[in-house]
């Protein structure tokens, strides 16, 4: 069996489509769809995606503003930043990008984007949403990506058995909600560092996503033929063959690709997929301000 390559690059483009009407009817009722990008410090990927973001923006006509602070801010400084931007009622969206420098609080500094700004998902009143089981919220953009790429390619998920490698805040734990929740309905189990025999455990699933930040450790025996597996992890290892001197990676080793159903590549699997929420959070925020 050769898997079917659950393709984000291609689902992330049919969301945007959708997304074109919905942002000229918000222009029409005198809202323009505005993004907020914070960084601060130099990591080059973080600057990567950040790109990639205010690119999306550029491609769907949401307005977007980049602020860019240097790595020796002080975590007041950046406080004082969100308070401006929440109190800016000429946009809708604030994405802090992660990681923060670590003389900072990353998620104290996140709590205080305003919830209906927090483009993220990751502030505790729409996590705690989602923990209710109400959907309608600012869900988290990687989680929300894999739901929609599987929906996309027609995965039923009713009465599956799924496990999610991962536990943390912004990816494993939402996404097992996710998978879990009314009309997802599948049978969740979380796999994380502690888990006594995960190959075992993931060797049962039908579906498996994987959100560890550990290069290829899902290897072809820990899957079950026919499963569905959507790889999450992004990671750098060295490849000197390359000019660069290094290679993107999964969390899922490329055998798999013989054994499994579906499998998402990486990268053009979900990190498309989680731009592309971010774009719709986005929009939805605005269409809120349209509704009011
Ligand atoms: P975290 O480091 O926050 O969490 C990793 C999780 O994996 C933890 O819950 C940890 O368990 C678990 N874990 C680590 N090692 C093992 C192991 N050997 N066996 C079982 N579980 C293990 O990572 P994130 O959730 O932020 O990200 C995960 C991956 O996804 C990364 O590669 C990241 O780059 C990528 N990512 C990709 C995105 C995209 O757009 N495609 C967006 C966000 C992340 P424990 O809790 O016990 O420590």
């Amino acid at each position: 069996m050769v898997a079917q390559r659950l393709d984000g690059k291609a689902c992330a483009a049919s969301v945007e489509d959708e997304l074109h009407d919905r942002i000229s009817a918000c222009r029409s009722a005198g809202v323009e769809p505005h993004l907020s990008v914070v960084i601060v410090g130099d990591d080059p990927a973080s600057h990567v995606y950040v790109n990639s973001k205010v690119k999306a923006c550029e491609r769907l006509g949401i307005k977007s503003t980049h602020i860019s602070l240097p790595e020796d801010s002080t975590e007041s400084e950046v406080r004082e930043v969100i308070q401006r931007l929440n109190d800016d009622t000429s946009l809708h969206g604030i994405l802090v990008q992660s990681p923060l420098p670590s003389h900072m609080d990353e998620e104290a500094l996140t709590d205080l984007i305003h919830p209906g700004k927090d483009v993220d998902g990751f502030h505790p009143e729409n996590l705690g949403r989602l923990v209710q089981g109400r959907l309608d919220g600012m869900l988290p953009c990687t989680p929300s990506g894999v739901m929609r790429m599987l929906q996309w390619a027609g995965i039923d998920l009713s009465g599956k058995q799924a496990v999610v490698l991962g536990r943390s805040r912004i990816v494993g734990n939402p996404q097992a909600l996710l998978l879990g929740a009314k009309g997802a309905d599948a049978t969740v189990t979380i796999v994380h560092s502690r888990t006594n025999n995960a190959q075992a455990v993931c060797a049962q699933a039908d579906i498996v996503v994987a959100a560890i930040g550990r290069p290829e450790m899902v290897r072809a025996d820990w899957i079950k033929s026919g499963a569905v597996v959507v790889d999450v992890g992004i990671n750098r290892v060295d490849d000197d063959s390359r000019e660069r001197g290094w290679r993107l990676a999964g969390d899922v080793h490329p055998e798999v690709a013989q054994k499994a159903a579906w499998l998402s590549p990486v990268p053009g699997g979900v990190g498309p997929m989680t731009i592309a929420m971010l774009m719709e959070n986005t929009v939805r925020a605005a269409e809120h301000v349209v509704a009011q």
